[in-house]
């Protein structure tokens, strides 16, 4: 629903304020990510946790709180939630940050594998509303800085390659923040030294290639939940960057950030954590 006549948005704008005490709404409550989302919700200060959404959870409470989870949006609007945070599978994410847009609904979002169509619609669906969205990838802040200090990194050194681990049911390869990372470092410096290898023993030992420079080897190991190692050499000196989740936990700092910030954010959608981490 577009409200083209009104000229400042619910609480967005660029220059938006939410009030003292934050009013939030959990897409995908009953999920792993979301219901880590309504524990560190419940547990921050100035946020509420209002509502929860989760189809397959629907009429289970809400774990340490009475809340119980409801199958449709609608419980958002009823329970006048200011904020939605979203950790669902994509075809939900679609449906739910149209749902956000259309019902001037603050939408902070981590369910990952959108594509560029969806992000154009977003963009031009959220500009027409009173409400902004923020969809990043990678809500772990140290992971966000790991990429930035590599594409800081990049135009002083001559070589480098990325190691990612990450957990043994990941079906993807590479993991979608290696490539990021690769794409960022690879925009940020043209100069990069030639591979000198002639002859590959084992297929694959020396990764993949993300662009034409920069070399990506993904493990998959029991006992990993999601790891990242940037290496860069130079003349006489290596620089290693890593970052290092243990645990869902290390997500929730980033969303609870985005979700205190978002009115404050231009208007439409917001990618990634990393305007946000500039103060
Ligand atoms: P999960 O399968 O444990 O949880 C997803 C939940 O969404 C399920 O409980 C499911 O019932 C619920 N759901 C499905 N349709 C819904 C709908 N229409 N409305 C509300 N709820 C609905 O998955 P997970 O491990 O919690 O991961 C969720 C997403 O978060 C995935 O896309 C994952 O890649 C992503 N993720 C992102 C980050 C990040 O930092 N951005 C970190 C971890 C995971």
């Amino acid at each position: 629903m577009a409200h083209p006549d009104r000229d400042r948005k619910r609480a967005g704008g660029g220059t938006g304020t939410l009030p003292a005490m934050i009013r939030v709404g959990v897409f995908g409550a009953g999920g792993r990510m979301g219901a880590t989302v309504c524990d560190a919700v419940r547990g921050a200060d100035g946020l509420e946790l209002v509502a929860a959404v989760d189809p397959q959870r629907a009429g289970a409470t809400v774990e340490g709180t009475d809340l119980t989870i409801a199958a449709e949006p609608g419980a958002l609007v009823d329970a006048d939630a200011e904020v939605v945070v979203d950790f669902t599978v994509l075809t939900a994410a679609r449906e739910n940050l149209r749902w956000c847009a259309a019902h001037d609904v603050h939408a902070v979002v981590g369910t990952t594998g959108f594509s560029a169509d969806d992000l154009d619609e977003f963009a031009e669906l959220f500009t027409h509303t009173r409400a902004n969205a923020l969809i990043a990838p990678n809500f772990a802040i140290g992971a966000v800085l790991m990429m930035r200090f590599a594409e800081l990194a990049a135009p002083w050194f001559d070589t480098a390659e990325i190691i990612e681990l990450h957990h043994d049911n990941k079906i993807d390869a590479p993991s979608g923040t290696a490539m990021a990372t690769a794409r960022r470092m690879t925009e940020a410096s043209e100069e990069w030294g030639t591979d000198p290898t002639t002859t590959v023993v084992a297929d694959g030992a020396r990764g993949g290639l993300v662009g034409d420079a920069i070399r990506v080897h993904s493990v998959r190991m029991r006992g990993v939940i999601a790891s990242q190692e940037v290496l860069l050499g130079t003349t006489g000196q290596t620089l290693a960057i890593r970052h290092d989740t243990f645990d869902r936990s290390s997500f929730m700092p980033g969303v609870l950030l985005g979700v205190r910030r978002i009115a404050e954010l231009p208007d439409g959608l917001t990618l990634g954590l990393d305007p946000l981490l500039d103060r």
